[in-house]
């Protein structure tokens, strides 16, 4: 049964909350992904379908391929309608915090969420939830927060009810989650999630294509860029790094989302296990990292740059400016090779 590793108990609650509430907000993590936007949205349409008044909320904008998810348009950006998002937050008897673990993940919308009397429900899969919601349903070992949702959708009898929309944006989380299932997805369930999905009507082939494989020149460019002028490699500690500047990012008409795969890109050699992308920012550098194997990218995000994730796809920040940002990725490299050293 796909819903076995969930707790029943919580499902039961999560079923009388649902029936008790009028008003719903869906929030999700900055810089929202697939799996943020299509968890938030695929949640969104299912409760407006019980007849609930619903909106998504997020900290800010997402990348342009998102669009593409139906309902898109209608998601209130708290960076643009800051006064819209807190009276939906204020107003609300029931906010989701989907896809995130911790409140500084929802930016400057978490003193709002912890302000309102609305109840709170987490639905993630990162590790060590914080405990400010009433009902967290937290599974890291699953890959995506889409396919716990659909589990949780499975285990509360809605599966009748997945519309080709709802398919939509659960296959959309769980393909960005996974790399287009070349990481973290050697689970059966995930296949048997997709079937279900497929028979909801999903045209899977056009999702891989609007989500994946298409870009602007711009994006296509400053990628181009990056690996041709800015990507370091480092053989003896097995790792790679790539950085642009505002100046770079504007000189390439930069826009949100342009450099998302990035970082996964020097991991195609076969002497990097991890790589590393620092991204300046208005105020601060934007660290993402990914890795191959067992290396433990989260750690190094968690002890170098305030921040944390999972085994192979971590992110974090840094204050400061690129060369001291450039200072602190070497320092992290050289337990990097502790890391490597212990793995051998
Ligand atoms: P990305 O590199 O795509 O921004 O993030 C990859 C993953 O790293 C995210 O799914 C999230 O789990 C984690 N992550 C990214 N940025 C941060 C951050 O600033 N803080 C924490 N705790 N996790 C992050
Ligand atoms: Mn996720």
């Amino acid at each position: 049964m796909i819903t076995k590793s969930l707790d029943h108990k919580k499902i039961k609650e999560l079923s009388r909350i649902i029936a008790g509430c009028k008003r719903v907000v869906i929030t999700c993590h900055i810089a929202p992904d697939g799996d943020a936007v299509g968890s938030s949205l695929a949640l969104c349409h299912m409760l407006t379908d019980l007849g609930k008044e619903v909106h998504v909320v997020t900290p800010d904008m997402f990348a342009q391929n998102l669009f593409y998810l139906p309902g898109a348009k209608d998601i209130v950006i708290y960076t643009r309608y800051s006064d819209f998002a807190i009276q939906l937050i204020n107003d609300a008897d029931l906010i989701f915090c989907l896809d995130y673990n911790a409140i500084k993940r929802v930016d400057k919308l978490g003193s709002h969420i912890l302000d309102s009397a609305a109840i709170k429900v987490m639905i993630d899969h990162h590790l060590g939830p914080e405990e400010f919601p009433y009902l967290t349903i937290s599974h890291p070992e699953e890959s995506s927060t889409c396919i716990l949702l659909f589990k949780v959708f499975c285990a509360l009898g809605l599966v009748p009810l997945i519309s080709k929309n709802i398919a939509t944006c659960i296959y959309t989380g769980m393909m960005t989650d996974t790399g287009n299932f070349s990481y973290n997805s050697n689970k059966p369930d995930i296949y048997q999630a997709i079937s279900k999905l497929v028979e909801c009507g999903i045209n899977k082939d056009d999702i891989y294509r609007h989500i994946i494989n298409t870009s602007t020149l711009s994006r296509l460019r400053i990628n181009g860029y990056a690996v041709s002028q800015k990507m370091e490699v480092f053989p003896a500690n097995r790792a790679a790094l790539i950085t642009l500047t505002r100046d770079e990012l504007n000189e390439y008409d930069y826009k949100k989302g342009d450099t998302e795969s990035l970082v996964n890109l020097p991991l195609q050699l076969d002497n990097v296990d991890y790589s590393v992308f620092l991204r300046e920012e208005e105020n601060y550098i934007k660290v993402s990292m990914r890795s191959k194997g067992s290396f433990p990218v989260n750690k190094l995000c968690e002890k170098f740059f305030n921040g944390g994730g999972h085994l192979n796809a971590a992110g974090g920040e840094f204050d400061g400016t690129m060369q001291q940002c450039i200072e602190r990725f070497n320092e992290a490299m050289k337990y990097g090779d502790t890391l490597l050293k212990s793995k051998k």
